[in-house]
């Protein structure tokens, strides 16, 4: 006979399922929502989490999850700290991780004093852009600051995003996703970070067919609403608003905007200004040159209002940075140094199966000599890596090899076959 949903109790307290919010069923028992909080909050004592029980300045109150959750403490990092922690998964690009690491240190000091009243100064929020070509790490740099911080952290993309009455999703469904990440918690999300990717496909300048102008200029307006700071209300579920739906109100004063975009064709902009601006700005030869190499590294506000970013969106992002092309030696050092490179994965997957992987050095520079060739950049590392050792990770497990070495002619030998290459070469 079928036991009907109600008879059910939390095997802890024995609350039947009508007299709690949320029964979590497992083979052998059941526990209650009221249950799990106690659970959570005897496990965190026991991992030495401390909670809010005085007001020291070098801590942040964060809440997650459900309003009865004590709220722990979170010890603010410096900026030196965020840095160092980037270097550990972020190769070059300094400048973007330098900007980074200030922008979110200084984030967090502003959560920190949103609450003292009678202060005059109210600092602003520096959201920031990165302007830089694909797969140079702007959104490795955003996961990486994620991984760091304790607050909710959303990845949207604005391609998604049209202003209302076209087809898309309305701009607030970017605070959905935020909401999501922290289990609808609004004063969880109020404090978080968002990274909103493609920010120059709704430029006038991009070439991105899905959207006219005027919906181009239509999202930037609507985005100005969030970044500035106000009141918005948001779907749950994200998509497009209905009449009918229950909104949920978050105010975005403190959240934390980035955005990323490859803004192709900037050099060409910043080449002009760099060569016809007189004005405070001198530009001497060595720099000229230098800039013909790298143009972005000059990049400012100026140069995303010529690209068609509306000067009301660029007065909310005041920090602009930029990431570095990956020439040679970077991408040899993507493949080896990160604290998960691919090398580092492909020896953890070869180490499962108790078998000692070992790369020689040449093939590290056959791998980036072809990922520049398709010009595949540091995207394309990975599935140079994964035709190289298809055959091995296929054959390996079923014998007794306890070591294997992937040697310059064998990577050859099988990247010559590789059928994939062997088209986008053809
Ligand atoms: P985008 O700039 O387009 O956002 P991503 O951050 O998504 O590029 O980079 C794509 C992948 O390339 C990352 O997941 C990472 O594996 C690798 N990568 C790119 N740049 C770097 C870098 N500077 N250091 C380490 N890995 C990198």
């Amino acid at each position: 006979m079928a036991t009907s949903k109600n008879a059910l109790k939390c095997s802890i307290c024995g609350k039947s399922r009508n007299e709690v919010e949320v029964l979590i069923s497992g083979q052998f028992g059941n526990i209650c929502d009221g249950c799990t909080e106690q659970s959570m909050a005897v496990l965190a004592e026991n991992k030495g989490l401390t909670f809010d029980d005085d007001d020291e300045d070098d801590d942040v109150e964060l809440n997650y999850g459900s309003k009865k959750k004590p709220i722990p403490k979170l010890h603010i990092k410096k900026p030196q700290e965020i840095k160092n922690f980037l270097d550990e998964y972020v190769i070059g690009q300094d400048d973007a991780k330098r900007s980074m690491a200030v922008g979110v240190y200084n984030h967090y000091k502003r959560l920190m004093f949103k609450d003292k009243k009678n202060d005059d100064v109210e600092i602003e929020k520096s959201n920031m852009v990165f302007v830089g070509e694909t797969g140079t790490g702007k959104t490795l740099i955003a996961r990486t600051i994620a991984k760091l911080l304790n607050v909710p952290f959303a990845i949207v993309d604005a391609t998604l995003f049209t202003e209302a009455g076209y087809v898309g999703e309305d701009v607030e469904s970017i605070l959905s996703r935020l909401l999501q990440t922290c289990d609808y918690n609004v004063e969880s999300a109020e404090r978080g970070i968002v990274y909103i990717d493609e920010i120059d496909k709704i430029s006038r300048k991009s070439d991105n067919p899905s959207l006219t102008r005027d919906i181009k200029e239509g999202v930037q307006q609507a985005l100005l609403k969030l970044l500035e700071g106000s009141e918005v209300m948001v779907p749950p579920q994200g998509g497009r608003k209905h009449p009918e739906q229950k909104m949920i109100k978050v105010n975005t004063r403190h959240i934390l905007f980035l955005c990323g975009g490859s803004f192709e064709g900037i050099d060409k902009i910043i080449s002009r200004r760099i060569q016809t601006n007189s004005i405070g700005f001198s530009v001497n030869r060595n720099k000229q040159e230098d800039a013909k190499e790298n143009l972005l590294q000059y990049v400012n506000a100026q140069d995303l209002k010529t690209y068609g970013l509306i000067p009301e969106l660029i007065g909310r992002l005041p920090v602009v940075t930029y990431l570095k092309p990956l020439d040679k030696e970077t991408l040899k050092r993507i493949l080896i140094e990160p604290k998960n490179s691919l090398v580092k994965q492909y020896k953890k997957l070869f180490s499962l199966e108790d078998i000692a992987l070992q790369v020689d050095d040449e093939v590290y520079d056959f791998i980036v000599d072809k990922a520049l060739e398709f010009k595949l950049g540091a995207r394309g590392l990975r599935g140079i890596f994964e035709t190289l050792l298809t055959d091995a990770m296929f054959e390996l497990p079923s014998s007794n090899v306890k070591s294997f070495t992937l040697t310059i002619n064998y990577a050859i030998e099988k990247f010559s076959k590789s059928k994939v290459y062997k088209l986008q070469s053809a």
